[in-house]
Parts: C-alpha cells; structure tokens; sequence
C-alpha cells in the first residue's frame, strides 16, 4: 500500500526548498554556505528537499551567538522563568505535534502512527520533566576538617554544548539533549543527522516563539565530517553531547580528548533479549517480534538478539514469524503502514552484507531476507537461527529488521554468552520466576535491564550504556548532571 501523492508534500506551514535554509542562528535562519545535501525520502528514493551543509565560518557565528545567550539572558535569567519557558515549549512541541510528526515520518521512514504515539509524548516529557529542575539545582554545604572555614558548592551550567543527533530519532533525540541542557542553564548548538533536519529546524522556530531568547538554541545543518567536526572542535564549544554510532563516538571521544572539552556518548548496541521456559511465552514472543522490528530494528536498544531456553525455541520462533507476517510495510505517511523502508540505499547495502555471512556458518535465514517493494530501501523482516557467539550477526550491531535467534540450556550458560558482546546498553529478561529474574538482571552488562516488559522509557529513568555503548546517562537526575559542573567556594571565617 503506498500514500497518495498530496499527503507525501511537505507541510505548507514550513517548507524548505533552498539552501537559504539550513542553518538558525540568533533566532532567525540564514545562509549557511554554498553547498547543498539533498534529503531522500527513503520510501521512494525521490528528494524531499536540499539542507545546506553549514560552513566553517556559520558554524562559527552560530556558536559564538550561543556564547553571548549563555554569557547574557540565558545565562542570567532566573531559574523560576526558565521553568516557565521551558513548559512553553513543551507546549508549543504539542500544539505543533501534526506538522512535526510529518518530518521524522518523511524523513526518516517511520510510520506516523508510531512518531505520534512514541517520539512525540517522549519529545514533550523530556521537557516537562527537565522543566521542573532550575529551581531545584542545589549545592552543598561541606563539613571540612579546618577551622574557622565555611565551604560550599555550587552547581553550575557548563556554557555552550554541541548537541549531536542521529537519524533513528530525529526530534526525540534533539529534546533529550536540549531538554537538560537548557533547564541547566547551558545553550545549545544542535547538529542534526544530514538525513533529518527537518524536525529539529523546527524546533529551533518554536524556542523563539516560546520566548527563549535569541542564541539560546541554534541549529546547523550538514554532514558530520563537514559541519559536525567545526562544531565539535570550535574552542568555544564546552560540551559535546552524542548519540549516534561507536565509530564516530570514538572519534569524537578523541577529539574531546585533544581539547579537553566535556563529552557524553550514547552509542549503539546488540541487546541480549531472553526467554525462559516459564515465562509467558505469547506475551514474551510478541515484545521479542515488535522491538526487533520496530523502526525496521533501526533503534540502539531494540532487542535484537533473542536468547530463548531451548525447550520453547520453536514455540517462540513461530509466533515471532507470525507477528512478522502481520507487518504491513510501507511509506512512513501511509497511516496503514506499520514498519518502513531501511534509512538509505547504503545502509540497506549494509545490512545485506551482513545477510550474506550467514551462509556456510551453520545459521539458517528462518525467514526474510529479502528486498521488499520496488522503490525505496525496504527490507523484510528477519530471523537468523542457530549463530555462534561470535559470528558477525550476533557480535556487531546490524541495525536492520535482523532478529538473530540463540537457544541457551541453563542460566550459567547463559549469563557469559549474554555478556560475551562488545556492547552493553539494554537487555530483557521474561521469566515468571522472581528469583531467578534478579539474580540474572544483576549479572547483566547492561545499562538498563527490562523484566517481563521490554523498551519502556521514561524521563525519570536514567538510560544509557555500559562498555562500547559509551557512558553518561540520559533521563533523571543523571542526565542532568552530565550539563554541570560544580565550583567550590572555600571562605575563611577566621
Ligand atoms: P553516526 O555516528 O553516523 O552519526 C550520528 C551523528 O554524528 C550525525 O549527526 C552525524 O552527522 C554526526 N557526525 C558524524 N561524524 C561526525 C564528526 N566527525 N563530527 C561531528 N559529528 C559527526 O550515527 P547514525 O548512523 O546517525 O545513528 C545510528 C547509531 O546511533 C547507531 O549505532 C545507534 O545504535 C546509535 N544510537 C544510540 C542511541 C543511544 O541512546 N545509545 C540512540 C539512538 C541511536
């Protein structure tokens, strides 16, 4: 089923149509250089529209504006108003939930009725939540051996923060990173993946209109080895936030290292999802089929690697085939659509290549495997039985609709073959068992560990990685924390 033609236009409210628009900087858009990208819309592999791939020199001014926003209003606003802007903004975010939905849908491939109903509601309680935090920032009073002395700590904003995003979750991942980063006082440049823009330009509009000042937030446009590494290596550039690939986040983890600049990365991951015997095997083969698929697997913590006790692996491995069966691909606009193409023609072409180790390793393609559709980078649901630990499908992060399926026989085979991967962000754990539920989730090298659910998220809930999933955390208090700093004041009362 395909969308009709009117539905596939952009939004009359904000069209882009030329390079003139690309960049926002000081509250307004700007000319942001010469060159141009053009946005595919990977359903059909047509252009959606031309961004600009931010010079040196805009890179510049937008990080300098920054700089006066934090050095000034920003900066100097009282906490109780920027709790008042922030709740605007969220609101804004909800009053303009269609026109934004239609970007990351557009864009990014994803079924509207799933940017409506996840990245949207998660976009606005990332506000909500870091909302509520300016006034609640405190310091310390410390009790220090030394008399006549009072000493205290004050937490305070780190200055101007490159936020990097990646395509997967285009607005979702600008507000987990502006969210914080503002409630702590910071402002922002933000760097959208060169494949999605659109969102994040937007809500670059809406802080204006929200009434944060002018500089507070600023957006560039462009790749990340053109416009992405003048920001992250601009000397006025305090913090870089990341999410995105391990690749990049090592060369960024280098580059904050040459600079000393703050850092946070949130990478990818090959998450451990289990099932054991007892558990509800219905309900764990349904959460098993719809996180490894949803978004076409194009997500850091879906569960892409299925651990099943071997007594249940066939009942599992039939009802996931059912659950994949029922997917209806199609454009990310089409409201029938319940999975979308692949992000781009390169990555398709990456994913197969991992398709095609498969053969002579012992594995077998259960089902899928194939391209789906004639235009457009659509891919078919997957699973892969039977691979070894170490075989690329299960060592390294696909980052496609490939569920890689593993029978396991006791837990203590189990918890080092879970273990076993270079990464560390997410796993899932079904059992019925209580005991046997904790005593496996304490073992697991994860950040976060879901039992008998899997993928709930949460703003309070701080989420990030362990080993090459990188380190700072997202949500809750942690994630503020990683935009502050604190200072400490020694005074002699002597
Ligand atoms: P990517 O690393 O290719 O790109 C991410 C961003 O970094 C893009 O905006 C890109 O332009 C920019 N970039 C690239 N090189 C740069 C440089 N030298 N300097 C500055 N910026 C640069 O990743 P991607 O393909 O967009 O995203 C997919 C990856 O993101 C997957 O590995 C996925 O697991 C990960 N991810 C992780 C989380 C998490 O919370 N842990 C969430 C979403 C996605």
């Amino acid at each position: 089923m395909t969308a009709t033609t009117e539905s596939l236009m952009l939004p009359q409210t904000f069209k882009f149509t030329s390079a003139e628009h690309g960049a926002f900087i000081d509250g307004t858009e700007t000319a942001a250089g010469v060159s141009t990208i053009d946005t595919l819309d990977p359903a059909t592999g047509r252009v959606i529209t031309t961004i600009a791939e931010t010079d040196n020199e805009t890179v510049d001014r937008a990080v300098e504006s920054a700089a006066r926003a934090f050095e000034g209003e920003w900066g100097t606003m009282l906490p109780a108003r920027r709790e008042e802007l922030l709740h605007r903004f969220a609101d804004l975010i909800e009053e303009n939930a269609a026109e934004l939905a239609q970007y990351d849908a557009l864009e990014g491939g994803k079924p509207i009725s799933h940017v409506e109903s996840v990245d949207l509601p998660l976009a606005v309680e990332q506000f909500r939540y870091y909302a509520g935090w300016p006034t609640k920032i405190q310091g310390a009073t410390v009790p220090v051996s030394t008399s006549d002395t009072h000493v205290y700590t004050r937490r305070i904003p780190l200055g101007v923060v490159a936020a990097i995003t990646p395509w997967n979750f285009p607005l979702c991942q600008a507000a987990i990173k502006l969210a914080p980063a503002l409630a702590a006082g910071n402002t922002v440049v933000l760097k959208p993946s060169e494949l999605t823009s659109l969102s994040s330009l937007r809500l670059a509009h809406l802080a204006i209109e929200a009434g944060l000042p002018a500089g507070t937030v600023n957006v560039v446009t462009g790749t990340g080895a053109g416009t992405g590494q003048a920001l992250v290596s601009h000397p006025k550039v305090a913090k870089i936030s990341f999410t995105g690939s391990e690749a990049t986040g090592r060369h960024l983890g280098a580059e904050a290292g040459r600079s000393l600049k703050h850092i946070s990365l949130e990478l990818g991951g090959k998450n451990p999802h289990i099932i054991f015997a007892d558990a509800d095997i219905a309900k764990a083969a349904a959460y098993a089929a719809t996180t490894a698929y949803f978004y076409s697997g194009q997500v850091c913590f879906s569960g892409s690697r299925l651990m099943v006790e071997r007594a249940v692996l066939d009942d599992v491995l039939s009802a996931v085939e059912e659950h994949a069966d029922a997917l209806v691909l199609g454009h990310g606009l089409d409201r029938s659509s319940t999975m979308g193409p692949l992000s781009s023609a390169t990555h398709r072409e990456k994913v197969e290549r991992y398709l095609n180790t498969v053969s002579g390793t012992g594995a077998t393609v259960a089902f899928g495997g194939s391209r789906a559709k004639e235009s457009g980078y659509f891919l078919e649901p997957t699973a892969i039985v039977g691979p070894a630990d170490t075989d690329p499908v299960v060592a390294e992060e696909i980052f496609g609709p490939v569920l890689v399926i593993q029978p396991f026989d006791s837990i203590e085979e189990l918890v080092p073959r879970a273990n076993s991967g270079q990464y560390g962000l997410t796993a899932g754990v079904w059992t019925r068992d209580a005991r046997k539920a904790h005593t496996v989730a304490r073992q697991l090298q994860a950040g976060t560990v879901w039992v008998n659910t899997y993928a709930d998220y949460n703003a309070a809930a701080p989420f990030g990685g362990f080993k090459n999933s990188g380190f700072g955390k997202d949500c809750g208090p942690a994630g503020l924390d990683k935009f502050l700093d604190t200072q400490t004041v020694w005074m002699s009362l002597a």
